[in-house]
């Protein structure tokens, strides 16, 4: 098996015009820790709902993250939980440790083609994030968990729907992610990968079952960088 490359081959770019972008710990990198603070809000949520210390309540929710998909999955399913509570709660963040990332917007704007967020979080919280981050005037849509019926990716179901609505050739599309699983339905449908790793990997706070994931380079992934940045900028030099 070949180790996927960390650095894009500019031919397996060049008919490229549908750029996917997942959110979290991909348009921003994994130590900003952004995701702690909905992780934590999540919890509490848990706790409160079911009247749970917050170690018991931390257990569950890593319970249904894993065998559902989202926490929120989870939480529908076993006690009716109604989304835009529960969602609204989660994303009730501090978005300040993501600032203006000029040379992203730029990379971003230069790709040929449109560009998309798809996200198994809300519009609200894309939005939130890729405006700090100064990019979201560079992205054509946004599709969400709201969009997905709440069906978060890896269902294939979510990827159908994201394709259709937008009407995306999954022949000239590239799809990144900072979890290997989201990856293996794209590279089905024939769409290039990229998988974004911590730039730490050793020191990174890693679910167990996202560890195993990582640790394995399978062959729906075309690439594996640790900076979306350096990876975009290698691909302008070279498309468009
Ligand atoms: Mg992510």
């Amino acid at each position: 098996m070949t180790k996927p490359a960390s650095l894009p081959d500019p031919s397996d770019f060049q008919h490229i015009r549908n750029w996917v972008f997942d959110l979290d710990n991909t348009l921003y990198p994994h130590h900003i820790n952004l995701f702690a603070q909905i992780d934590r809000n999540m919890t509490a949520f848990v706790a409160e709902l079911l009247a749970m210390p917050p170690d018991k309540a931390r257990l569950l929710q890593k319970k249904y993250y894993h065998e559902h998909g989202t926490t929120l999955a989870g939480l529908m399913h076993h006690h009716g939980v109604r989304p835009d509570d529960f969602l609204e709660r989660a994303h009730a963040i501090d978005y300040d440790a993501l600032k203006p990332d000029a040379a992203l917007g730029a990379a971003i704007k230069a790709l040929p083609g449109r560009k998309f967020i798809f996200t198994n979080g809300t519009v609200k919280h894309a939005e939130a994030a890729a405006g700090a981050l100064g990019i979201l005037d560079h992205f054509d849509s946004i599709f969400d968990i709201v969009a997905a019926d709440y069906v978060p990716k890896p269902a294939q179901l979510t990827y159908d729907k994201f394709l259709s609505l937008n009407r995306v050739d999954t022949t000239k599309a590239v799809m990144f992610e900072d979890l290997p699983r989201n990856l293996s339905v794209p590279k089905s449908l024939g769409m290039r990968t990229v998988l974004l790793v911590p730039q730490n990997l050793e020191e990174a706070v890693l679910e167990s079952f996202e560890r195993a994931d990582a640790e394995y380079a399978d062959e729906n992934i075309d690439y594996i960088t640790d900076s979306l940045l350096v990876f975009l900028e290698k691909l302008n030099m070279n498309v468009g």
